[in-house]
Formats: C-alpha cells, sequence, structure tokens
C-alpha cells in the first residue's frame, strides 16, 4: 500500500486502488480532490477551468497542483520498490559470487 510521506499528509491513497488518490486542498484544508493520475484527471476547479481545457488543446503537460503531488506519491513509491528490487538481484549475484569464490 501507497502511504504518503510528507509530515503533514496531504495525499491520501485509495483502499485497493494503485492509480487514484485524495489530495487536500491547499487554501481549504477540509477539502480533498479526487485525482486520477493515469487519465491525468482531477476533480478540483483548477482543473475543470484551466488545466483540462489545456489538455483538450493538447497541451499534454497540463497539471493542477492535486495531479503533480499525487504523481510525485506515485513516483517515491515506485522508486522505493524499484530500488528493493534492485537491491535484491544485487544481493542474489553477491551471494552467487561469494558462493563460488
Ligand atoms: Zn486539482
Amino acid at each position: 500500500m501507497i502511504r504518503a510521506t510528507k509530515p503533514e499528509m496531504h495525499v491520501k491513497p485509495i483502499d485497493g486502488e494503485l492509480l487514484r488518490f485524495h489530495v487536500r486542498s491547499r487554501t481549504r484544508k477540509d477539502i480533498w480532490h479526487l485525482v486520477d493520475v493515469m487519465e491525468n484527471a482531477c476533480s478540483c476547479e483548477q482543473y475543470a477551468f484551466r488545466v483540462g481545457p489545456q489538455l483538450s488543446r493538447g497541451q499534454s503537460c497540463a497539471r493542477c497542483w492535486h495531479l503533480t503531488q499525487a504523481r510525485e506519491c506515485l513516483l517515491d513509491y515506485l522508486l522505493k520498490h524499484i530500488q528493493v528490487e534492485i537491491d535484491k538481484t544485487q544481493a542474489v549475484e553477491l551471494l552467487r559470487y561469494e558462493c563460488n569464490h
């Protein structure tokens, strides 16, 4: 399960979903927006009025702050797991080397 790593949690993973998050509003702390990283979509006003139209015009890098935060959380999680896999591979290679010398 993905867990938010920042001291003041503003990205909450949704149980059973890897690519959707709730992200807290920066200005209204009681509001959480639904972000879908795969669909590059967010339920906030900024997305509805600025980002969405930019995406429709082909600006594929357009994102609101919530999308950026969710993507960063997901990337941190993936990088951590990739590192674990790299460490496992290196450990096996090291063990193989140690057993043959
Ligand atoms: Zn948003």
